[in-house]
């Protein structure tokens, strides 16, 4: 009666597949660290929905992960006493992959393994990492709450179809079985197990068991990591691998973090946050919906994943953990909406981080070059989206400029304040489409020439950073494809005679383009700007730019 059928994956999961058991040989270890995080967050699931449905526990509210392997059987078996799965749970989520960014992953993916790597742990190797090492898992499962007839039993040998069958498991939960492939007895061996779950696993708050290794004392069992929130402890026992292995649990990175703030607030409200900048913007920074951001946690229970409301969304790139000490256990998602405390954390954890990465800036130069390149184009949202931090922000901006020789956007207003001429009150900026159309353009000629520098404003945010940004240390952003540039304070007598001259030689010229011209232009008139080029088109100082008008008009506005 128990029926058995068999299914296929979905294209892309064999497509993954095939690539992870290629491309991850060199870090296969890395399974049990993606096994024993699924435990651990099935676990994390089953104690927040058990707040509200305290029937969940099923008389057991013992938390644990359990590691074992059988050198006969060559197997390698991860258990855990959490929410569990149900039938079509299973084939959601064992059998697809419904991630935002799927598409732009494969497309991203060039056939260089080691680059595929990379790519691939960027996306999340989990679940099917286990195919590196086992040519055959069985998964059996339980979902909390459900009778014990109810179990479900997968299993699959990685190669494009899985079986799934109904059996009697007793006890809720999830346990997965490894039947590794002849060439991996290296995992048959306690003391390697116990080094990389230290190695990887240690953070985890729940206790990892595994069975004592002593022949004399058969059945016992003994706790193998730390066992306790890694953000509770103190800064001085966390090490630097901890903290960093931490974030790639977290974060389901495969590469480090490129910084991270551990920070305990005592006083009015007590709050602990651990928070870290990734070393590369995730595939899904520009969807809508991305799925792994800051995890809200209330006295060391985990509430819920991504909560907007932590962060602002110009740092949706952000990971972490906030644990606060004071919100309501029952707090949802309608609560945090409009939440005092909330918004308190909120605007402390974003001074926070905006602090940290004004001193990656000055400190680590090299390092804040990373962040702007991955994260700048979101950080510039903040300019328009976060008034009350403008200062810090625009402090925090970098833009290409006709001082440097490379598309590199790596100019402070700062920097660009320092190097102003003697007797240059504004900051100039040219808008663009890119910088190629930047670089080239007859408007920046007699800025060339005198010495002044351009900042190139080369994004499409830019044109938004444009009209909410108007001043920077009290000088004026000035655009050079607006109105009129008076740079008559830095040309000598014998420059503006001839130019005087010009005008007047050039009257009739201008009368004859305005009569032909008509209704096509406001105005016709000579220029000092131009060097080389013959005539240019500008706008008025508060017209529409027309790169933004053809932004506007391509967006349908
Ligand atoms: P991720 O953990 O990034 O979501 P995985 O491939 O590791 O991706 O797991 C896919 C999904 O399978 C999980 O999101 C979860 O819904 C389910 N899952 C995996 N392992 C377990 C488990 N031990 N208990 C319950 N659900 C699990
Ligand atoms: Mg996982």
């Amino acid at each position: 009666e128990a029926q058995k059928e068999t299914l296929g994956f979905q294209a892309e999961v064999k497509q993954l597949l095939d690539l992870m058991i290629h491309s991850l040989y060199s870090h296969k270890e890395i399974f049990l660290r993606e096994l024993i995080s699924n435990a651990s967050d099935a676990i994390d699931r089953l104690r927040f929905d058990a707040l509200s449905d305290p029937s969940l526990y099923e008389r057991d509210a013992d938390f644990k992960i359990r590691v074992s392997y059988d050198k006969e059987a060559r197997t390698i078996t991860i258990c855990d006493n959490g929410i569990g799965m149900s039938r079509n749970e299973v084939i959601e989520h064992i059998g697809t992959i419904a991630r935002s960014g799927t598409k732009e992953f494969f497309k991203s993916l060039t056939g260089d393994k080691q680059k595929d790597a990379n790519l691939i742990g960027q996306f999340g190797v989990g679940f099917y990492s286990s195919f590196v090492v086992a040519d055959k898992v069985t998964l059996t499962t339980r979902r909390a709450g459900t009778p014990a007839s109810e179990g479900v039993r997968w299993e699959s040998d990685g190669k494009g179809e899985y079986s799934l069958e109904t059996v009697e498991k007793p006890t809720r939960g999830t346990e997965v079985t490894l039947h590794l492939r002849e060439d991996e007895s290296e995992f048959l061996d306690g003391y390697r197990l116990r080094s990389i779950i230290r190695k990887y696993s240690d953070h985890i708050q729940l206790p990892i068991y595994m069975p004592v290794e002593d022949k004399e004392k058969q059945g016992e069992e003994e706790v193998v990591n730390k066992a306790s929130a890694l953000w509770t402890r103190s800064k001085s026992e966390i090490s630097d691998q901890e903290y960093k292995e931490f974030y790639k649990h977290i974060s389901h990175d495969f590469s480090d973090p490129l910084t991270y703030l551990h920070s305990k607030m005592e006083g009015t409200q007590e709050y602990t946050m651990l928070l870290y900048v990734p070393g590369q913007a995730p595939f899904d920074l520009w969807t809508r919906e991305h799925h792994h951001g800051v995890k809200l946690y209330v006295r060391r229970v985990f509430i819920m994943d991504d909560a907007e409301k932590l962060m602002p969304r110009y740092l949706r790139f952000i990971r972490g953990v906030i644990d606060s000490n004071d919100l309501p256990l029952n707090v949802s998602r309608e609560i945090l909406q409009q939440n005092r405390l909330i918004d308190l954390m909120r605007s402390n954890a974003t001074k926070k981080i905006l602090g940290l990465l004004n001193d990656m800036a000055t400190k680590e130069p090299e390092k804040y070059e990373t962040f702007w390149r991955e994260f700048g184009r979101v950080l510039k949202e903040g300019i328009i989206e976060d008034h009350s931090n403008r200062d810090t922000l625009a402090k925090l901006l970098r833009f290409s400029s006709t001082f440097s020789e490379s598309d590199k956007q790596d100019v402070s207003l700062e920097t660009y304040v320092k190097r102003m001429k003697e007797g240059q009150d504004k900051i100039y900026y040219l808008i663009a489409e890119s910088y190629t159309a930047a670089k080239s353009s007859p408007l920046l000629e007699i800025f060339k020439q005198k010495g002044i520098e351009v900042l190139l404003f080369t994004d499409p945010i830019d044109h938004f950073i444009e009209t909410e940004l108007r001043e920077f240390d009290g000088k004026q952003l000035q655009s050079v494809s607006k109105g009129e540039i008076d740079l008559s304070k830095f040309t000598d007598e014998k420059e503006k005679e001839e130019q005087q001259k010009t005008a007047s030689e050039a009257k009739d010229l201008i009368e004859r383009l305005k009569t032909v011209l008509g209704d096509k232009v406001k105005d016709v008139r000579t220029t000092n700007r131009l060097t080389s080029s013959p005539a240019c088109l500008v706008v008025d100082q508060y017209g529409i730019d027309p790169s933004l008008k053809r932004l506007l008009e391509a967006n349908g506005q």
